[in-house]
């Protein structure tokens, strides 16, 4: 068990100390909803090959006023092309969910850097994964069922928002990278950053709050959200 203490980044330690009120909507399944305009590709199955867990659901989930703000994204982005959908590629997380995505995560940056200490290993760990605090698993967005991984695509092809291969954790990740103009050095560049926009545009129009850190990952009604609009929580831990 990877210790959650280890320096969290400054909207996580505000969302700590942000109270809930939980709603209490349920998780319904983001595959129900705007149909055929969302679709589901599970990153936790693709990306381990495997259900190591027992029991983790091949549908994914997501709360419900979450679920139908995604629809209200989709919607949003179609008025600019009706071809666009929407790939959920992550949602709801269970807590055990979270902690195989962790030991998963630690695995690889140990055999990336076999001579470092455990010290520095779970630093660089966290800033790949949240760490799931033990007293207070709901801190962790996708525990929440309002936190959502999402990608594009119009007709059968991915709308392309970084270089082929670019390492998930690169610099490039960060949602308003393309916005300094220095890193435009290409039409293709430009092709990113505005596809980037539009995807940022659709999420917040809908009432998602941006990662800045994860171009892909979006809150809605949990404590990051609540710290980024002023609103209380309305989403805690869920199982
Ligand atoms: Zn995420």
């Amino acid at each position: 068990m990877i210790p959650a203490e280890v320096a969290m980044p400054p909207i996580t330690r505000s969302a700590a100390r942000t109270p809930v009120r939980e709603c209490g909507e349920p998780l319904v399944p983001v595959g129900a909803v705007a149909l055929g305009k969302i679709i589901t590709e599970h990153q936790y199955l693709l990306e381990t090959g495997r259900k190591l867990i027992k029991d983790i659901p091949a549908e994914l989930y997501l709360r419900r006023g979450a679920a139908l703000r995604l629809a209200l994204a989709v919607n949003y982005m179609r008025k600019a092309d009706d071809n666009y959908r929407l790939v959920v590629n992550t949602a709801h997380r269970s807590k055990e969910e979270q902690l195989e995505m962790q030991r998963l995560v630690l695995d690889k940056v140990k055999n990336l850097y076999p001579r470092l200490g455990e010290d520095k290993i779970q630093k660089i760990t966290q800033r790949y994964v949240f760490l799931l605090p033990e007293k207070d698993p709901g801190l962790a967005p996708h525990t929440t069922g309002g936190a959502v991984d999402i990608s594009l695509v119009k007709g059968l092809n991915r709308v392309p928002v970084a270089p082929p291969n670019t390492p998930i954790y690169a610099e490039i990740s960060r949602s308003y990278y393309y916005e300094n103009p220095d890193k435009i050095t290409s039409g293709q560049d430009i092709l990113y950053r505005d596809n980037r926009r539009l995807i940022r545009a659709a999420m917040i129009h809908a009432g998602f709050t941006v990662n800045h850190q994860e171009r892909w990952h979006f809150d809605f009604g949990n404590r990051q959200w609540a710290v980024a609009t002023g609103h209380p929580a309305i989403y805690g831990y869920i199982d």
